[in-house]
C-alpha cells in the first residue's frame, strides 16, 4: 500500500491535471486556484464519479468561488478574538488551537479558505510553544481543540510534542483533535500513529464527513482503528447546496456514519465565508433536514444543528418547532406532527425567569 505521503505528493494542485481525466476545459479555474489552493490526492480523486458530483463540488475548483460579493473573510471574526496567533479564545473554558496550516485536501467550502495552505498562515515551532504558553497561563482552560489546517498532517513527533507539552498541563481535561484526514486521506491513520495518540487520553476526534460517498471500506478501517484505542469519534457536517441539501441524502450519512463508529455531532449551517456562497443554503432547509432525522432514524444519528454566528457569538442551535408552548401545560409537537401536552410542575423559577423563558418561544 502507498504510504500517505506519497498519495499526499502525487496530489492534483493544478486545474489543468483534471483535463486529461475529466475531458473539462481548465482555463477558467486558473484564477480560482490561483487565489485559493487546490490539492486534490489521488484517494479522494478516485472517490469522483462523475464531473460535478457532491465530491467533486467540495474538492475541484469552481468560478463561482470568484464571483461572491455577500460573504466575509473572517466572518467568525477569529483574528480579533485570538489572544496569541494562531489561538482562538471565544469560549469561557476552552480554546482552539491552530497547530498545522496544511490539509490533506483543500476543501472548497473551507471556514479558514482566507488563510490554509496560503503563505499568511504561518505556524512554527515559536508560534506552537506561544499558544502552549497561554494556554499553560489561564486556569479556566479545561479543553484544547486542535485544529487548522489538518493537525493529523503534522508528522507523528511534531504532533506527540503538542500532545505532550498540553498534558502536561494540570488544569487541561481533555484534548479533542479536529480533522478531516479520516474522511480525505484516511492512509494517514496508520498504527504507529495510533499507538501515540491512545497514551494521551481523554482524547476526543471529530471527524467532517459531508456525504454518504466519503464513507468507504478505506475511511471506515481507518476510523475502527481511532475507535479501537478508545478514543471517541464525532463527526461535524456542512450542510451545503448540491452536496447533501436532501433530507434523504444526511440521513443515509448518519446512519452510515453509526455504523463506522462515528457519532453525528454537528450539522453545521454553512458560514458565510468569502468563496463560498455558492454552497449555502437556506436555514428553513437546515431545519426541514433535522425534523427529517429526528424519530425518523437512530437518536444518536441525530446531531445538533447550529449556526456559528457571525461576529464570533458562537455556535447557536436551531430546533423545528418541537416547543408549541410552554406554561402550566407544555404543548408539545412530536415527529409525525401530532400534538401532545405535558401537565408542567409549578417552577423553581420565580415568575420574571419564567416569563423570560416564554418569551423565547
Ligand atoms: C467550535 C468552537 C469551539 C468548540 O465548541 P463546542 O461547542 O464545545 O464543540 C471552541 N472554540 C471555538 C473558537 C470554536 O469555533
Ligand atoms: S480539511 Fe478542514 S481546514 Fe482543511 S480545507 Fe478542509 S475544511 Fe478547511
Amino acid at each position: 500500500m502507498e504510504t500517505w505521503q506519497k498519495l499526499l505528493q502525487e496530489s492534483i494542485t493544478r486545474p489543468g491535471d483534471l483535463t486529461r481525466r475529466f475531458g473539462v476545459d481548465p482555463r477558467p479555474l486558473k484564477e480560482v486556484a490561483e487565489r485559493y489552493p487546490m490539492r486534490v490526492n489521488p484517494y479522494y480523486l478516485s472517490l469522483i464519479k462523475s464531473v460535478g458530483d457532491p465530491i467533486w463540488k467540495q474538492a475541484v475548483p469552481a468560478e463561482e468561488e470568484l464571483h461572491d460579493s455577500v460573504c466575509m473573510d473572517d466572518p467568525l471574526d477569529e483574528e480579533n478574538q485570538s489572544p496569541v496567533s494562531n489561538l482562538v479564545h471565544r469560549y469561557p473554558d476552552r480554546v482552539l488551537f491552530l497547530v498545522c496550516s496544511e490539509c490533506a485536501m483543500y476543501c472548497r467550502f473551507c471556514t479558514r479558505k482566507r488563510k490554509v495552505g496560503g503563505e499568511s498562515m504561518v505556524i512554527d515551532r515559536q508560534t506552537l510553544k506561544a499558544g502552549i504558553t497561554y494556554i499553560r497561563s489561564r486556569p479556566e482552560i479545561r479543553d484544547v481543540i486542535l485544529s487548522g489546517g489538518d493537525p493529523l498532517l503534522l508528522g507523528d513527533e511534531r504532533l506527540e510534542w503538542i500532545l505532550k507539552e498540553l498534558r502536561a498541563i494540570a488544569h487541561v481535561e481533555i484534548i479533542r483533535i479536529g480533522t478531516r484526514v479520516p474522511v480525505v486521506l484516511p492512509q494517514r491513520i496508520t498504527l504507529a500513529l495510533v499507538r501515540i495518540l491512545r497514551r494521551y487520553h481523554p482524547l476526543y476526534i471529530n471527524t467532517h464527513f459531508n456525504h454518504p460517498d466519503e464513507i468507504t471500506e478505506t475511511s471506515a478501517k481507518a476510523c475502527g482503528r481511532l475507535a479501537d484505542v478508545g478514543i471517541p469519534l464525532g463527526n461535524q457536517t456542512v450542510l451545503m447546496r448540491g452536496v447533501n441539501d436532501d433530507p434523504a441524502v444526511m440521513k443515509r450519512l448518519m446512519q452510515k456514519l453509526l455504523a463506522i463508529r462515528v457519532k453525528p455531532y454537528y450539522i453545521y449551517q454553512a458560514d458565510m465565508v468569502q468563496g463560498t456562497n455558492h454552497f449555502r443554503t437556506s436555514v428553513e432547509e437546515g431545519i426541514e433536514i433535522v425534523r427529517a432525522l429526528r424519530g425518523h432514524t437512530s437518536g444518536l444519528g441525530v446531531p445538533a444543528y447550529v449556526i456559528d454566528a457571525p461576529g464570533g457569538g458562537g455556535k447557536i442551535p436551531l430546533l423545528p418547532d418541537y416547543l408549541q408552548s410552554l406554561g402550566e401545560q407544555v404543548v408539545l409537537k412530536n415527529y409525525q406532527g401530532n400534538i401532545y401536552t405535558y401537565a408542567n410542575p409549578a417552577p423553581a423559577l420565580d415568575e420574571e425567569k419564567r416569563s423570560a423563558v416564554n418569551g423565547c418561544l
